[in-house]
């Protein structure tokens, strides 16, 4: 059996950051990856018009000066095929590939000393350390199956390589997520008709790409160090620094041209409009309301414009959608809005979607159904701790870490951006730099000694994560946040709220004592 110091599964930004720093140490590493390419997310969402939402200088690598250096972003907002261009130059900048294993998917791990794992290529390998760098959401999407569709079904998840061909066709879009919102403006240019499945209407913010600003980008080269270190120290990790002010201590006019004026600037930002905008009720309705008038504003046809607009959670509270002409594709001929509130699905047939309004014939079946975020790309793998332990078993009443960094009775198994840790509702760059390093510091630490978390300090972080959540109105949604797109799973406010500058000086305070609240 191949014997490895580290098995890191995974190689999107995290892994592939992750086995650099190991071979920095000197360990001797094996990835193992699903994809046949590196990328991670970027890897499997190719839907049409996928694109990041942070900045591409912000949303990159900040561990080289080098790779900063050289590596020029075309536009303000990198689209899904850049930032898979970037990971590949990673990959081969730092000579990566030769100890990643592609088209391999870990199917289990055991605790027994060190950490055994299999694969779908029916190998087993052992190494004393294991490393999740399994992303939140990408590596489980929730694709149902349609055999009697006639059709082509795709989940946005996993969009075919070659692409597809939607030019005549006609399509239905389930979904109005980030997803979602994203492709259907792409989708409704070139088929020939697209009826839009929403459930759920959703906040999006203009994203106002274009193209790089050289003025701005060497600029932010120029200043990378500072920039950088600003960004750390932040609530969200992103560059944006969110007006301190109270909406509420706003007057009406301030209010309005605060928020008019990050509605013209474009992006995630706009939720940074006022401090308090998801902690008091009342100055997220402020915010709402404005976004509301803009749904209005763009939509001719004043009863779609009505089901387009949401009522039914703060605004925030749910992942903000980042669009490019969401809301104005609804003025299209060939676009139609299907309210599954009004009349709910009722299934898929041979020849389309009936709900109880009636069938809708089409040709192609696009699913922006999201995925069993934060907890499912670990739970797919079969996980066992000392004794046994089915992390399954364990995490049945929601996840349970210390720091989103372990769990109790999983030694020396690290996740990346884990539950409980800022993670998705970061700039995730960041926060993935910040794991890695935490990480490599703690194994050089260990040199080969063991690490689990104590099981009381593990509790009081839990308590902790969520007592922080209670204070903000994220529970307010049935949200992915919350595990609530996922029938059955515990209703449990999954990341941290706390924020990154904040979560990373208690990271390095926990180093910095001796690695409190871990046993060695
Ligand atoms: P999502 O936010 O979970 O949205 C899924 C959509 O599908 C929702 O509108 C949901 O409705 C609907 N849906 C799910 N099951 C359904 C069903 N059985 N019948 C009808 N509708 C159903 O998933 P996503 O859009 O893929 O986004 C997930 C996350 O990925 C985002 O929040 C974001 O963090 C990330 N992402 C980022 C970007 C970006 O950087 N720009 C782009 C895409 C995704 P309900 O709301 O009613 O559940």
């Amino acid at each position: 059996m191949l014997q490895k110091d580290a098995i890191i599964i995974g190689a999107g930004f995290a892994g592939l950051y992750m086995l650099h720093r190991l071979r920095g140490l000197g360990m001797d590493v094996q990835v193992f990856e699903a994809g046949d390419g590196v990328g991670g997310t970027w890897y499997w969402n190719r839907y049409p018009g996928a694109r990041c939402d942070v900045p591409s200088l912000e949303y990159s690598y900040s561990f080289s000066e080098d790779l900063q250096r050289e590596w020029a972003w075309s536009e303000r907002y990198a689209s899904q095929p850049e930032i898979l261009r970037y990971l590949d130059h990673v990959a081969d900048r730092f000579d990566l590939r030769r100890d990643i294993a592609f088209r391999t998917r870990v199917t289990s791990a055991a605790f027994d000393d060190g950490w055994t794992v299999e694969t779908s290529q029916g190998e087993r390998v052992t190494a004393r350390y294991l490393i999740a760098a399994v992303g939140c959401l990408a590596s489980a999407p929730r694709v149902p199956d349609l055999p009697m569709f006639h059709g082509a079904t795709h989940h946005t998840g996993r969009w075919p390589h070659e692409g597809v061909d939607l030019a005549g066709k006609r399509v239905a879009v389930i979904g109005t997520g980030s997803s979602g919102i994203q492709a259907i403006p792409e989708i409704a240019q070139v088929a020939e008709h697209v009826t839009v499945f929403q459930r759920t209407a959703n906040f999006s913010v203009p994203a106002r790409n274009g193209p790089m600003d050289p003025a701005y980008e060497k600029w932010f080269k120029d200043n990378h160090g500072e920039i950088r270190a600003g960004m750390r120290a932040t609530h969200s990790g992103l560059m944006t620094t969110p007006n301190p002010d109270s909406a509420l201590s706003a007057g009406p006019e301030a209010r309005l041209s605060a928020f008019e004026e990050r509605w013209e600037r474009g992006g995630i930002a706009f939720l940074g409009s006022f401090s308090d905008l998801l902690v008091s009720e009342e100055a997220n309705t402020a915010a709402a309301d404005f976004v509301r008038g803009k749904i209005r504003a763009t939509v001719t046809e004043s009863r779609v414009a009505e089901k387009l607009t949401p009522y039914d959670h703060p605004i925030g509270s749910k992942r903000i959608c980042v669009d490019t002409g969401y809301y104005a594709t609804f003025n299209r001929p060939n676009v139609r809005l299907a309210d599954l509130r009004t009349a709910p699905l009722e299934e898929f047939t041979r020849y389309g979607v009936r709900t109880t309004a009636g069938e809708h014939p089409v040709d192609v079946i696009v699913f922006a159904t999201g995925f069993d975020a934060l907890t499912g790309p670990l739970l797919n793998i079969d996980i066992r701790g000392k004794g046994g332990l089915p992390l399954r078993d364990k995490w049945a009443a929601g996840p349970k870490t210390y720091l989103g960094l372990m769990s109790a009775g999983f030694p020396n198994l690290f996740t990346i951006t884990g539950p409980g840790s800022p993670s998705v509702l970061s700039n995730m760059i960041v926060s993935i730099e910040q794991h890695v390093d935490w990480i490599a510091g703690c194994l050089a630490h260990l040199d080969g000694r063991t690490i689990d978390a104590d099981p009381a300090a593990e509790d009081a972080w839990g308590a902790h994560v969520a007592e922080v959540a209670g204070y903000t109105l994220f529970p307010r949604a049935d949200s992915w946040y919350m595990g609530a797109n996922v029938p059955g799973k515990p209703r449990v406010f999954l990341p941290y709220v706390g924020g990154v500058g904040l979560y990373r000086a208690r990271c390095e305070e926990v180093a910095a004592t001796g690695y409190a609240g871990f046993t060695i």
